[in-house]
């Protein structure tokens, strides 16, 4: 898709299954079971979506999905679909032309494809690249809080830190011109959108704020979010200008929608007008 004078290209690391519950949280299933088909496990089939922006000067990458680095227990639950650099390559870019990554925040299922190994070390998959997340939410998975210590997979992360090609943000920023991130606390406290913007056309990794195209509503929040209060304050703040700007918004996990524009109907009801696919 071409937004002004850039280019967006959605590319997955392929799908995997979370738990249905999980995932619309209080939301009660006979509701939610209408937008999304769980098997008989109660599993939902769930993308993973990174969006490749091309600038003409610089290749950016916005989130890496799971990745090749599951310990075993997590990949017997999740499977580990690793499709991300063929996805790229069939979309022309090689993983030294990436000169910028962007993480929303550090979740194993969006910053797995950050680093790969290669033999016994662990290595940058993306070597030309800068990688950027927040400071707080780097600080949070160096917590490992009982809480969600299991989202975290320090390899994915750390050793960038320790060689200087991660830097760490504090709040809201621009990366390039045209590209910057911005706060939307709820899912994790400090995760980032990306806001990609080009010849008055505005385009929004929201991440895990609005996870799929069945997530929109503003009350429909996954039990994953540390913070639900503020998933819905951070939606109603992200509405405030992403419907009245007609910002096309990407959905990370969504692996039938991957973006489309948000919109409310003179009900006052929050619906979405898909997108043309890529
Ligand atoms: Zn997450």
């Amino acid at each position: 898709m071409t937004l002004g004078d850039f280019d967006l290209s959605i590319v997955s690391d392929g799908t995997y299954p979370l738990d249905g519950g999980a995932f619309f949280g209080v939301v009660p299933k006979v509701m939610w079971s209408r937008k999304a088909a769980a098997d008989e496990r109660n599993f939902i089939t769930a993308g993973l979506n990174s969006l490749l922006i091309r600038t003409g000067k610089q290749n950016i990458l916005v989130e890496t999905g799971i990745g090749s680095k599951l310990p075993e227990k997590m990949a017997k639950v999740y499977g580990q679909p690793a499709k991300l650099l063929e996805n790229l390559q069939a979309a022309g870019v090689a993983p030294g032309e990436i000169d910028i990554v962007i993480n929303t925040h550090l979740h194993f299922d969006h910053s797995g494809w950050n680093t790969m190994r290669k033999g016994d070390r662990v290595v940058p998959t993306f070597p030309k690249a800068k990688y950027y997340v927040q400071e707080g939410e780097w600080r949070h998975a160096q917590e490992q809080h009982l809480r969600d210590a299991i989202s975290y997979i320090s390899d994915n992360y750390n050793p960038l830190i320790e060689s200087g090609q991660m830097q760490l943000l504090r709040g809201d920023q621009e990366i390039v011109p045209g590209i910057s991130v911005r706060v939307f606390p709820g899912h994790t406290m400090n995760m980032q959108a990306v806001v990609v913007t080009s010849a008055g056309k505005t385009a929004c990794y929201i991440s895990d704020l609005i996870p799929t195209s069945a997530h929109i509503d503003l009350t429909w929040v996954m039990a994953f979010d540390l913070s639900p209060i503020d998933t819905i304050d951070s939606r109603k703040r992200y509405y405030e200008r992403a419907i009245p700007e007609k910002w096309l918004t990407v959905f990370t996990h969504d692996d039938a929608v991957p973006w489309g524009y948000i919109e409310k109907d003179n009900a006052g009801k929050i619906t979405l007008r898909p997108a043309p696919a890529t």
